[in-house]
């Protein structure tokens, strides 16, 4: 599962490998992905619609 996210720290929009996501959060709007972006810094990513299908969330959390 790869997606785009636009970074508040380096305020480039990056494509996001599974591999930097390290936790997945449950929130009232949805999943949100946490993860580190290439410039290092910590990122959070809520998954809404198209963004990603249930089963890929759960294969990373
Ligand atoms: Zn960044």
């Amino acid at each position: 599962m790869l997606f785009t996210h636009s970074c508040t720290a380096c305020h480039k929009v990056q494509l996001i490998f599974p591999s930097q996501a390290h936790a997945v959060t449950a929130t009232p709007a949805g999943p949100e992905l946490t993860f580190t972006c290439w410039c290092g810094a910590e990122q959070r990513h809520l998954m809404r619609d198209g963004s990603a299908s249930r089963g890929e969330v759960e294969l990373i959390a």
